[in-house]
């Protein structure tokens, strides 16, 4: 038997074939709207099923959980049975527990920037695999909360590992698990995106208001394509009539994320030329400061230079929003995961 949360949630039964068909409601219930990190745990199955689940409740084994930010970040190094790394990040805030997810195991879009897309791609998760990671984060916090945060994941980003909507079936089931059988507000989960844009119409397109985020990082293709391989073959003018349908279906205003690299994207000419683009696409801006990686040649801006980007954008009118990284030293901020385990020369 695999590990239920590979079944889609409605074929419980099956993995059940010798009980009666409401404990099959009864294990849904236990994966997706209380999950508890031990099948023991499941009171009111009897002790075979429990028993028999015992040893692959998960899809994965834990390798590594660690915590900072005097304890409102927790990450996680899951592995899967076939060897497959995922990594999530729990960070607490004082109204929302958010959690960012990853939908592949390593990436194939090679970002300059980026450690995941500095090892390439290893497979894709299924849609278990990634609604595990909320369900293994949920289960957690009910014995563990983070302090001064909600007891239970409300936000979900896919902003781990990976390339969401380049594994869009998966993506797109776990979404609906999330938010049908797990009963998350759809608003609450962010699908982000370097600009693929087939998946961003074709998510436009599903029944659920669900958040987009467009990495976007430089205003110009010439740029753009010098740090987003995928530029190519989806330019700019592409990506912004996409997120344009994106909002005209569902009402949501897009983001544009913005990762500050110095001397690359934090001039005044990518400031104006940014400007437009949200104007035009009615976007909102998130602006983070690169975190360094030891596979990367580009460098973190310093505090005048992020701080003379954010005034030029602030004098242009856009709508922008300078963020700090959660993580930095566990190497859970974004983009650094599979760091650490990289320089210890153990990956691939
Ligand atoms: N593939 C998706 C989601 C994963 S990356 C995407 O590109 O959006 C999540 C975010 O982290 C993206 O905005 C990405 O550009 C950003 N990111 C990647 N590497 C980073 C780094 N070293 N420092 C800061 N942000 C980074």
């Amino acid at each position: 038997m695999q590990s239920p949360y590979r079944i889609d949630p409605e074929k419980l039964h099956e993995i059940l074939p010798d009980q009666p068909p409401y404990r099959a409601n009864q294990l849904r219930e236990w994966l997706y709207e209380h999950p508890v990190l031990e099948s023991q745990q499941m009171t009111n199955l009897p002790g075979e099923v429990r028993s028999a689940l015992s040893d692959r409740l998960w899809p994965f084994a834990v390798e590594a959980e660690q915590s900072a930010d005097n304890g409102r970040t927790r990450k996680w190094l899951f592995r899967t049975p076939d060897g497959a790394s995922i990594e999530a990040v729990l960070m607490g805030y004082p109204r929302r527990t958010t959690l960012c997810i990853s939908s592949q195991a390593g990436c194939a879009m090679a970002c300059t920037f980026c450690a995941t897309g500095q090892f390439g791609f290893e497979r894709h998760l299924d849609a278990g695999e990634i609604v595990a990671q909320v369900a293994y984060a949920n289960a957690t916090l009910r014995q563990e909360p983070l302090p001064g945060s909600p007891g239970r994941v409300t936000n979900v980003v896919f902003m781990g590992m990976g390339e969401p909507l380049a594994n869009y079936e998966n993506v797109r089931e776990s979404l609906r698990r999330m938010i049908d059988v797990v009963d998350m507000a759809a608003r609450g989960v962010t699908v982000s995106t370097v600009g693929v844009v087939p998946g961003i119409r074709r998510l436009a397109d599903e029944p659920w208001q669900v958040g987009l985020a467009v990495s976007l990082h430089a205003a110009d293709d010439e740029l753009r394509t010098s740090l987003i391989p995928l530029n190519k073959r989806y330019p700019l003018a592409d990506v912004i009539d996409a997120s344009r349908y994106f909002f005209q279906r569902t009402g949501r205003r897009v983001s544009i994320e913005w990762t500050l690299m110095a001397g690359v994207n934090d001039g005044t000419d990518q400031a104006e030329k940014l400007t437009r683009i949200a104007e035009t696409m009615k976007a909102h801006i998130n602006v983070i400061a690169l975190n360094t990686t030891p596979l990367t040649a580009h460098e973190r801006p310093d505090g005048d230079a992020i701080e003379a980007f954010m005034s030029a954008l602030e004098s242009n009118g856009a709508p922008a929003t300078f963020r700090e990284t959660r993580g930095q030293d566990i190497d859970a901020a974004c983009g650094q995961l599979r760091v650490r385990s990289a320089s210890q020369g153990s990956e691939q």
